[in-house]
């Protein structure tokens, strides 16, 4: 059996090009370029790491990133403040807090100080609330990476067999609605389901985020199954792996997605599009 490798790398790739277009012809025809304000709070070195890629990718397609970078002691106050002004701030379309946030604050509260509608990470309330209801708006920008994946394969996904192993707000859960209104027969697992592996043999597709690595083997995967890996573990040698072992998986696999180059770039791909997206209701 043929695998195919489904890289977010090439995808991704494209998606900037054409956000990059569709920029540039916009400030040609004399409209300010969409801004994006990173917030991120204290030094955690994979954070800083992130917004630092956010950054470079939005200089890339023309967004205009600003980011913010605020001691470890900024109290939750001054932070809501922060995000007050940008909320009202009308050169600014989407607002990203990095997370973790340090113990002190509390990251509900401060999503749900992000106006909806520059909620470009997709994670306030009501965008989580409007996929569950099918009117998405600004959606989760590692399920929507995923989405956008799937849809690169060309398989009919109505009616296929789903797990999705991981049931955090920002990766599990929201998948599960992506592939519902998709159409799939979902089960979500986490870590106190039961027979999993059996859950994951009879899976056509399984997206996996849990970060353990490689805990997904080859002989977990049914002949011929979509394997989407979202875990990024890096290992004692530095070696970056995903929660599922690449190299036996991909015997099984129709479809796979290596780490790094899967599923990573196609979530700065997706923030790029919602920062675009939010922008073009602004103006
Ligand atoms: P998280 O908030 O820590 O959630 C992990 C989930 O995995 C939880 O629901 C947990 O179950 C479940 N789990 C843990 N061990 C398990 C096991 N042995 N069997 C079944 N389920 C198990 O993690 P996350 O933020 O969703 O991230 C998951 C991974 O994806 C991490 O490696 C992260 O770095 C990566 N990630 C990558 C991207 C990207 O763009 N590539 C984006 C986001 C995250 P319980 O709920 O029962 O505890």
């Amino acid at each position: 059996m043929t695998t195919n490798i489904l890289s977010g790398k090439i995808i991704s790739t494209q998606l900037r090009q054409t956000i990059k277009q569709q920029v540039q012809k916009n400030v040609e025809q004399g409209f300010r370029p969409p801004g994006l304000a990173v917030v991120l709070v204290g030094d955690n070195p994979a954070s800083e790491i992130y917004v630092r890629n956010k950054h470079k990718a939005c200089n890339e397609v023309g967004i205009l990133s600003k980011t913010f970078d605020l001691p470890a002691t900024t109290s939750q106050v001054e932070l809501l403040k922060l995000l007050d002004k940008l909320n009202a701030d009308k050169e600014i379309d989407g607002i990203l807090v990095q997370l973790p946030l340090p113990d002190h604050i509390d990251s509900d509260l401060v999503i749900e100080r992000i106006v909806p509608d520059k909620d470009v990470d997709g994670f306030h309330p009501y965008n989580v609330g409007r996929l569950v209801l099918r009117m998405p708006l600004l959606r989760s920008c590692t399920p929507k990476g995923i989405m956008t994946m799937l849809e690169q394969t060309g398989i009919d996904l109505v009616g296929l067999d789903a797990v999705i192993i991981g049931q955090s707000n920002i990766v599990g859960r929201p998948m599960a609605l992506e592939l519902l209104m998709a159409r799939c027969t979902i089960t979500v697992c986490h870590s106190k389901t039961r027979n999993l592996k059996e859950k994951v043999k009879n899976a056509d597709i399984v997206v996996v985020a849990i970060g353990q690595a490689e805990f997904i083997t080859g002989d977990w995967i049914k002949k011929g199954a979509i394997v989407i890996d979202v875990g990024m573990n890096r290992l004692e040698n530095g070696k970056l792996v995903g929660d599922v072992e690449f190299a036996t998986a991909s015997k099984h696999a129709s479809w796979i997605t290596p780490v790094p180059g899967g599923v990573g770039p196609m979530t700065i791909a997706s923030l790029l599009e919602n920062t675009w997206l939010a922008f073009q209701k602004h103006i």
